[in-house]
């Protein structure tokens, strides 16, 4: 293809892109009105785009990528699944690789989940987990069938669909909706209020939902350590169950496969998501605990079955990307080479201080949370029409990075097999882009 038709054909492709989608978590006045990247190839830390471009890609394809892009081992794995079948139901039906992954799963999983749900998206997980939640507590040896309400801390973050956004707290992205929501308790990071109101809603909490360690969506905000452990231990005081969302922080992201690992947390239930498949292919899991799962057996006019699933439930393409992401964990040594590259990240970060926008910087293993503000010591924001993250995330990609904020705050979660070489330069091009910004700020 010569080079005029390459450059017509990637105009009409965004011509078109802007006259026939509708992108998520985006306002389409801006993405219509201004010029987009069309992405076509990616290969280890690398997004190409259709003009040959390479971009870091430092978000991970929003948190998802593991081991970097198209890796012969999982490109493999998916083609020789897709030899022998694409999709059977998992509807009165199994198959190897939806049964070797939960077998796998389950060998890693911490505290005592024992059983494994297979979904499609991280806030299918999450409200799966709820479902179970609520209907066990009707099921149970000692039924509490009152025990119907979920608590959730102010600005969680579990997913977009109802159940999901019904426990979640971030008000920019859910107050429109919530007069569909079920009403939830919450409250703020106070231990003393926390054990308060679980202890006098215990009657009727079902299960506390939360994200263990760092709250990613709010804009990573990490808890101090203990907080997830003190939360797991007040559920377990007051009888009410312990959902936790992994689904950003499963899979190696905070530096050991589960979070829950580093507070020694046994959850009854734990939604995953996001890094499952190494980033490849859309699959979600809840694991339970065999207590939960007993609870759901009986004859069939007891109706203990539990009501749930997808069309796509534990697709075995999907299932065995899962597999080989698993296998590449061990080969490659991921978790044991990333400790070193949590550290480069702390270093790294340590001289972004100098810089003026920068208000705070949180990180939580390979999550990390750069904050503009206008006035550090104020902590006042930026004002929302001067889109000064934007105005980053344009510079960044100037440099060859791509990185995405949420509200002001720059979010860096890089692929786990990510280079020493290309984390020092996803460090680079972010400062270079931030102080870029500043010279320019009026
Ligand atoms: C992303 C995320 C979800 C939702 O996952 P989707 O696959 O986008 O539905 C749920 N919980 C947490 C903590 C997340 O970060």
């Amino acid at each position: 293809m010569n080079h005029t038709m390459n450059i017509s054909l990637s105009i009409n492709l965004e011509q078109d892109d802007k006259r026939y989608l509708w992108h998520p978590f985006t306002q389409q006045q801006d993405w219509e009105a201004e010029p987009q990247l069309i992405i076509e190839r990616a290969e280890g830390s690398y997004l190409i785009d259709i003009d040959g471009n390479r971009y870091l890609d430092g978000v991970s394809s929003l948190w998802v990528n593991v081991h970097g892009h198209c890796r012969p081992e999982i490109n493999q794995a998916i083609n020789a699944q897709l030899q022998r079948v694409a999709h059977s139901t998992f509807l009165g039906l199994t198959h190897p690789p939806g049964i070797h992954l939960a077998r796998r799963l389950i060998e890693i999983a911490p505290g005592q989940l024992q059983r494994v749900f297979y979904s499609d998206t991280g806030a299918a997980a999450v409200e799966i987990a709820l479902k179970m939640a609520f209907q066990y507590w009707r099921q149970c040896p000692d039924p509490c069938p009152q025990k119907t309400r979920f608590f959730s801390l102010r600005n969680d973050y579990h997913g977009d669909t109802v159940g999901a956004m019904s426990v979640g707290g971030i008000d920019l992205f859910f107050q429109i909706y919530h007069p569909l929501f079920f009403p939830t308790l919450t409250a703020g990071y106070d231990l003393v209020e926390i054990e308060r109101v679980i202890a006098t809603h215990a009657d009727e909490l079902a299960a506390v939902v939360m994200e263990p360690l760092v709250q990613g969506a709010a804009g990573i905000l990490v808890y101090p350590p203990g907080f997830t452990r003190a939360v797991w231990e007040i559920a377990q005081r007051h009888n009410v169950l312990f959902i936790v969302d992994e689904v950003a922080t499963g899979f190696g992201r905070t530096g050991t496969m589960f979070a829950c690992e580093h507070e020694d947390i046994a959850p009854d239930l734990m939604a995953l998501g996001k890094g499952i498949s190494g980033g490849y292919l859309p699959l979600a899991a809840t694991l339970a605990t065999e207590e939960i799962y007993r609870a759901f057996l009986g004859n069939v006019d007891q109706f203990r079955t539990f009501y749930h699933g997808h069309t796509y439930t534990g697709n075995p393409v999907v299932c065995a990307a899962a597999l080989a992401s698993l296998d590449l964990f061990e080969r490659d040594h991921t978790l044991e080479h990333l400790a070193d590259k949590i550290v480069q990240l702390r270093q790294g970060l340590q001289r972004f201080w100098e810089l003026p926008l920068v208000g705070d910087i949180r990180q939580c293993g390979f999550m990390v949370g750069i904050e503009l503000l206008q006035d550090r010591a104020h902590k006042t924001p930026f004002p929302l029409h001067m889109r000064v993250a934007a105005q980053v995330i344009r510079a960044a990609r100037q440099r060859g990075v791509i990185i995405r904020p949420l509200a002001d705050t720059l979010v860096l979660m890089p692929p786990l097999a990510i280079s020493s070489d290309e984390l020092a330069y996803l460090l680079d091009a972010v400062y270079a882009a931030i102080q870029a910004v500043a010279e320019v700020l009026p």
